[in-house]
């Protein structure tokens, strides 16, 4: 079959890569120049393997009053008189009671897991360089009760068959000696050996490019789509804003945080809402730390990719293509210097970004056919978990078509 991929983030280049391997032909399409331009450029390159946790949860609906009330920096919602916006609140509500947060979790997990196969396939496939590493990962909790709290969701991750353990701060900083002079209160870590890393921007670039050399795989950057053609409630082709029409067998939207712009006529949309988070990248320097590092209290992740120390973090919930908010920007560079003063210490050397994560009520990806229009399918809203879950999402989808 002859199938469009729209999109050229992490989600849309894995799903492009795995249909080609599945003898489709493939073309590749991005309104932007190149690959990764998205929400996967500046993301925290972490490859959570074992991590997974859904956003909707008891602990997060207990947190509401002070995000409400804008006594956590690190989140803010902008509400708005949008029907889509409501109706996407409610069902987030409604997503977290205890058992529908750990039913989400193990499904996201079960994803993960599928993903971290195809990871090792496509590592000895490709041999394509985006500083992929098997860093470790240390949850940082501030109090012995929000580390007792993280105990039994480690067991339950233990019985699945994840490798994931307790640490007192001793341990931890055995573990990553840069937190012998992190400034924020630890008293203990959840560790996760097996979780990795890579550049998601160089990811897209490489494997696009390895897929053109390998397959029967074409791209088109730089191309914004604006619709599609149906025929007797089957897609023909996809439109353009600016040239003529692509004639498809099949089409799919992996259009992140804009998927809802492709897909407004179908029931699917709606059911994604941007978050806004934002990233800044330095050059790495000794005593930083190797092991990817999530400070559970500030909400912010630490992952050294290649020779640069990236921070990550916040979570505004606001207009879609609100943009950079330097304010916003400012409380991330503020607490990432708190903690790790001497990796921060000069900022206007960083690289500044952000990006919007596409987030579903769930934090579960819709992997679906349209419901609608025959031979269009959505691989979208992957919110916070899009690197990891790529190249699980992208075979589901492939044994979908097939
Ligand atoms: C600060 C931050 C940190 C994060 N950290 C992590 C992490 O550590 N680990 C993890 O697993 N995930 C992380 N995420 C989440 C992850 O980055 C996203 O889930 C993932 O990048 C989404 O990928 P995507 O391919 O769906 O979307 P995108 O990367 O946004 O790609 C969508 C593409 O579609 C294109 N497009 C949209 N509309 C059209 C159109 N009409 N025509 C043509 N092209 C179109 C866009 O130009 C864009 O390139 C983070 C996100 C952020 C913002």
């Amino acid at each position: 079959m002859r199938i469009a991929v729209i999109g050229a983030g992490v989600v849309g280049v894995a799903s492009a890569y795995l249909l080609a391997r599945a003898n489709h032909q493939v073309v590749l399409i991005d309104a932007a120049p190149q690959p990764g331009c998205g929400a996967s450029a500046g993301n925290a390159a972490q490859l959570s393997w074992a991590y997974g946790d859904a956003m909707a949860s008891p602990a997060l609906f207990r947190h509401l009053p002070a995000i409400m009330a804008g006594r956590d920096p690190a989140f803010r919602v902008r509400w708005r008189l949008d029907p889509d916006f409501l109706i996407w609140g409610l069902r987030f509500m409604a997503n977290t009671p205890a058992r529908r947060w750990w039913n989400n979790t193990r499904e996201i997990l079960r994803l993960a897991d599928e993903s971290r196969h195809e990871m090792v396939k496509l590592l000895s496939e490709t041999q394509i360089a985006f500083d992929y590493r098997v860093a470790g990962k240390l949850h940082l909790y501030p109090d012995t009760k929000s580390l007792a709290a993280a105990r039994p969701t480690v067991a339950r991750k233990r019985q699945l068959g994840f490798d994931q353990r307790l640490l007192s701060r001793r341990e931890a900083e055995e573990v990553e000696p840069a937190l012998k002079s992190y400034q924020g209160e630890i008293a203990g870590a959840v560790y996760t050996p097996g979780d990795a890393l890579g550049d998601a921007a160089a990811f897209c670039r490489h494997l696009t490019e390895f897929m053109v050399a390998t397959f029967p795989v074409s791209t088109c950057f730089g191309r914004k789509v604006a619709g599609f053609d149906q025929r007797e409630g089957r897609l023909s082709a996809v439109r353009f804003a600016d040239c003529d029409p692509l004639v498809v067998d099949a089409a799919v939207v992996t259009a992140g945080s804009l998927t809802h712009t492709l897909v407004a006529d179908l029931p699917e949309a709606g059911k994604i809402q941007p978050v806004r988070d934002y990233s800044l990248t330095v050059p790495w320097k000794e005593g930083a730390p190797r092991v990817s590092l999530t400070d559970v209290k500030r909400k912010i992740a630490f992952a050294t990719i290649g020779e640069r120390l990236r921070v990550a973090g916040l979570a505004d919930i606001e207009q879609p293509g609100a943009g950079f908010d330097a304010g916003r920007f400012g409380v991330l560079q503020e607490t990432a210097s708190a903690v790790l003063p001497a990796c921060f210490d000069r900022p206007s050397e960083g690289v500044r970004w952000s990006g919007e994560r596409p987030m579903t009520p769930s934090s579960q990806p819709i992997i679906a056919p349209s419901r609608r229009m025959r031979g269009l399918y959505i691989n979208a809203g992957h919110g916070m978990l899009g690197w990891t879950l790529a190249l699980g999402s992208a075979r589901r989808l492939a044994g979908l078509i097939a």
